[in-house]
């Protein structure tokens, strides 16, 4: 059996006395991080070293040799602990790292549309990730780079612009805190004039039992001081989806919509029977609470003003340039709320149904793709994205596993006899294959219901064959 894990950040609040000492420790930090970031900028092409190599080649510029020899540019500041040292070096990598690449991402962008000057590339969006509970899930070769993950390539108009602010929370490695226990804490910090361990209460929910706790990082906000603490959890029953398909186990198979139905489930059974249809509600509700959110965005902003973008438009342009900041951001936390809602239905679904492996359709992120009207235009495509992200990573942390598979013709053939189907809203409309949001459909034998369902099915009628054939 292999063995699985799932990381989830906890987050505690301290309790302190000297808040100032925080502050001073995070400048300090930020100015070593500076210093490294710049010394990088020097040296452009030391990026196509590893990480660990990196940080050895920086560090050989700043620090004094054991045998003594003085570096090239040392570091200004005197008793930085070594480990303190390393996570902004760190730090500085990982930030010019991103800087670089999303420098690159401009550059080859710009030659992308001299290329290809007629192509519009309409309303990509762009959404915040908020990866606040999950950063990372293990054993994973199934979803580690999923297709799934967001789009993430807004409109990019200008050049890339250097980081406006050095600064990144302090992740303490070992050397930095010490006795960690379930009510307390010693963390070293800096009182802008000695280095000094102090003993910290904090407050939060209890860890789990057996479970790793990694290096905190230190977020201080205004008053607050937070530890943020990736902890680590064995999954017990973590066979790959190959090991649970060979034993002929019964599989969930999810439809993900744009309707009110925002995911249609149904269970496979051993046998290949689709069973037990579920529709998860919710589409209605929150088109209808973006939309008011929507409107919202538009307040104060005069209608023949050409400099800002407004509505479902506006979703492209990167959420702090907008004007109404805080609806954006009350619409993607909703969005957000839902996506976890839906993906914990689902969980609990395949749960209830004794099912140990959940099949989503892979959703494929190229611009071709979404220039689709029916898969690409509708803020739904994200939250499809969302929901089927955090199943992946709510069913890792349940025991579960979930893979995701090509939907080939799910949603353009019958499930019971595989001719092609017609789709519509009401009785009174002409059925019609190329409707692509018809909520029911119609084939030439007569079958007909749920598009989404029969989608569903679909998907897994398709995983069933391609898994189960010779397998039995
Ligand atoms: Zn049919």
């Amino acid at each position: 059996m292999s063995a699985g894990y799932a990381i989830t950040t906890y987050k505690i609040q301290l309790n302190y006395k000297h808040l100032d000492w925080f502050k001073q420790t995070q400048s300090l930090f930020d100015e070593a991080l500076a210093f490294y970031y710049e010394l990088l900028e020097k040296q452009p092409e030391a990026l196509s070293l590893s990480n660990q190599n990196l940080l050895r080649h920086l560090e050989l510029q700043t620090i004094k040799q054991r045998d003594g020899t003085p570096p090239e540019t040392p570091l200004p500041f005197e008793k930085i602990p070594l480990y303190f040292r390393r996570a902004a070096i760190n730090a500085a990598i990982s930030m010019y790292r991103s800087y670089m690449s999303k420098l690159r991402d401009w550059q080859e962008g710009q030659e992308k549309q001299i290329e290809n000057e007629e192509l519009r590339i309409e309303n990509s969006g762009t959404e915040s990730h908020s990866d606040s509970d999950i950063n990372q899930i293990g054993n994973a070769d199934l979803f580690q780079h999923s297709p799934l993950s967001i789009l993430n390539s807004p409109l990019k108009k200008g050049r890339p612009s250097k980081p406006r602010r050095l600064h990144m929370s302090m992740l303490y490695y070992k050397g930095m805190y010490k006795d960690f226990d379930e009510k307390s804490i010693l963390l070293k910090l800096y009182t802008g004039k000695t280095w000094a361990w102090v003993k910290h209460r904090y407050t939060g929910r209890p860890f789990p039992e057996n479970a790793e706790l990694m290096s905190p990082t230190i977020v201080i906000k205004k008053k607050k001081v937070m530890l943020h603490i990736p902890v680590k959890e064995i999954v017990e029953d973590s066979r790959t989806a190959k090991e649970r398909v060979q034993q002929n186990e019964k599989f969930v198979a999810v439809a993900l919509t744009g309707s009110d139905s925002l995911a249609v489930c149904t269970t496979i059974q051993a046998d290949g029977r689709a069973t037990a249809p579920y529709f998860i509600k919710g589409g209605k509700e929150l088109a209808h609470r973006r939309k008011l959110l929507l409107g919202y965005t538009k307040r104060g902003v005069a209608e023949n003003d050409m400099t800002h973008t407004v509505g479902d438009a506006a979703l492209s342009v990167p959420q702090e340039h907008r004007p109404n900041k805080k609806y954006y951001d009350k619409i993607t936390r909703l969005t957000d709320h839902y996506a976890h809602e839906v993906s914990r239905k689902i969980v609990d679904y395949a749960l209830k149904q004794g099912a140990k492996l959940i099949v989503l359709p892979e959703l494929k992120e190229s611009f071709n793709q979404a220039k689709k009207p029916y898969l690409g235009k509708t803020p739904y495509d994200f939250i499809g994205r969302r929901i089927a992200r955090y199943v992946q990573y709510k069913a890792w942390q349940q025991g579960l596993v979930a893979m995701t598979s090509k939907p080939y013709y799910a949603s353009t053939r019958c499930y019971h006899c595989d001719a092609p189907i017609a789709k519509h809203n009401t009785e009174y409309q002409n059925p019609s294959a190329n409707f692509y949001g018809g909520k029911n459909f119609v084939c030439k034998e007569g079958h007909r219901g749920s598009t989404a369902l029969n989608s569903a099915r679909n998907l897994g009628k398709g995983f069933y064959y391609k898994f189960y054939q010779g397998v039995a």
